[in-house]
């Protein structure tokens, strides 16, 4: 019943394809983009596909971590389940879930001009559709196209999705995007649903960084539900604190994903910055503009953009019952051959950690309000690893500490930090040292969160700031009294672990 509709014959008319080609040239945005001859479609490389067993499918943080030192240099890659539900999405939308209704995104169906006049905004719709609604929008979308609810292959689709956006239609498609609550069914004997892949557990299994997140945050520790029509699209981006994302494709129609690695995502950015915003956009931007216009996640453009300027990218079509995995600042965009449903979480493992700190360091650079406590994470995994390491043995310890290198190198540069910020303030006439923190607090200045130590003026406690603003930051607090400089109480035993970490990583990992 979930079959997927398009790719069934290949014989399917494509309406307007051969009727336009003269008026085609007409279209400004040709000129920009130059999509004429879509053929670089097939130039782009497939991402690694991954077949678990069974076996190997039962746990999936070990999975994950076992592929991820390859997959990660593609910036994403594909996982086929080797299970599958026995309950669609369909019925769990229905029937488990019988009053299951969203709204949608409603995007234009063309590529904008990047000029200060024309910005593509995506605009939420006010009506609520029920599941069965909208997969009868979406079908006759799909049928008013092509003459067909489906027929066309993947790569046909492709190149009719870039050949209209580059034309600019005047027409609009509808994305339910960001709609909290999952398809993964709640029955007992639903193979899937049981599974640790099912993505509403995922974030608390115990080998999740995102387990220590005391709240949901829906879309990040709680997954969310995407369901599309054809050429529904996701526009390009990263991941919020350049997470890992996981992304399962319950039914329908092949959805058609551009992932550009990790290692070319300042190349990637630089590209967007010179190659698709316009001049008068990208003058005003500074080195981090294009960083912030894509998070508004409006930017759509052909990777042929990347190609011409060698910035790697790669494809994966995914179809139903695949996962697909983005990992750390691993820019990327797609969109849906059809009528589907989808749903993605994120997710952390030890190798994300240096590239959370890179996010952070970038949010406060920005202002931006983290939404995750990052330093917390950090220092409560690195603390789990220092009482685990305890109890092993020397032999063990060797490939303990390897695999858990990442986090434990993250956590040693940020108690060096701490150590040299706090030994610069001591003696310091403006502060008093209080040991012991409220909780996470939010630096007034940069919003960085800070965990392990801040500075907070006791008679007001309204406004901390954190051991990096000190030095930019008035020395006072703003209603004129001295600070307190914060730490956590259990601050030597961090400092202890920070330490022994040094000394075990010079052992074990030279
Ligand atoms: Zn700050
Ligand atoms: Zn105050």
């Amino acid at each position: 019943m979930d079959a997927p509709k398009v790719a069934r014959t290949r014989k399917t008319k494509v309406k307007n394809s051969t009727s336009r080609p003269e008026t085609r040239h007409v279209s400004s945005k040709v000129g920009k983009f130059d999509l004429t001859d879509l053929q670089w479609t097939n130039q782009i490389p497939q991402c690694p596909v991954y077949h678990p067993s069974e076996q190997e499918f039962q746990d999936p943080f070990a999975y994950l971590q076992m592929i991820a030192p390859e997959a990660s240099k593609f910036g994403i890659c594909k996982i086929v389940s080797p299970i599958s539900a026995s309950i669609p999405a369909a019925v769990v939308l229905t029937k488990e879930k019988k009053d299951f209704k969203f709204k949608t995104n409603v995007q234009p169906l063309r590529l904008s001009d990047w000029n200060e006049k024309d910005i593509i905004t995506f605009s939420m719709r006010k009506r609520k559709y029920s599941y069965h609604e909208f997969e009868a929008l979406a079908n006759s979308a799909c049928l008013s196209r092509f003459y067909s609810s489906g027929g066309l292959s993947s790569s046909d689709v492709e190149k009719e999705f870039w050949r209209v956006m580059d034309f600019g239609e005047k027409g609009k498609i509808e994305y339910g995007v960001n709609i909290e609550g999952s398809a993964f069914s709640c029955d007992p004997h639903d193979k899937l649903g049981k599974s640790k892949w099912n993505l509403k557990n995922f974030s608390r299994l115990p080998q999740s960084t995102l387990r220590l997140v005391d709240k949901e945050i829906p879309g990040i520790t709680d997954p969310m539900l995407y369901i599309g029509m054809l050429f529904s699209m996701f526009a390009w981006h990263v991941e919020d604190h350049y997470l890992y994302s996981i992304n399962y494709h319950h039914s329908g129609a092949n959805k058609i994903w551009y992932g550009v690695p990790a290692h070319e995502a300042s190349q990637f950015e630089n590209t967007v910055l010179h190659h698709v915003y316009g001049n008068k956009i990208s003058s005003k931007l500074g080195e981090d503009g294009s960083f912030q216009l894509l998070a508004h996640k409006t930017t759509m453009f052909p990777p042929i953009i990347l190609l011409k300027n060698d910035v790697t990218v790669y494809k994966a079509v995914q179809k139903p019952g695949e996962f697909v995995i983005t990992f750390p600042r691993a820019y990327h965009a797609g969109f849906s051959t059809g009528f589907n449903c989808g749903e993605a979480v994120n997710f952390a493992i030890g190798d994300w950690f240096p590239f959370g700190a890179a996010a952070s360091k970038r949010y406060a650079h920005l202002r931006m309000l983290p939404m995750i406590p990052y330093e917390e994470l950090l220092c409560k995994e690195a603390m789990q690893i220092h009482k685990f390491l305890k109890v092993r043995s020397s032999k063990n310890k060797s490939k303990d500490i390897a695999s858990y290198s990442a986090t434990v190198l993250t956590f040693v540069h940020l108690m060096q930090f701490y150590k040299k910020a706090l030994l610069r303030l001591k003696g310091s006439p403006e502060c008093s040292i209080s040991s012991n923190t409220i909780s996470t607090l939010i630096c007034c200045h940069c919003l960085r969160d800070c965990y392990v130590a801040y500075m907070l003026c006791k008679h007001c406690y309204s406004y901390p700031i954190c051991l990096c603003c000190h030095d930019m930051a008035s020395k006072r607090c703003s209603c004129g009294r001295k600070y307190t400089i914060f730490k956590r109480s259990d601050m030597l035993a961090m400092e202890d672990a920070a330490k022994k970490f040094e000394k075990e990583k010079e052992i074990h990992l030279k």
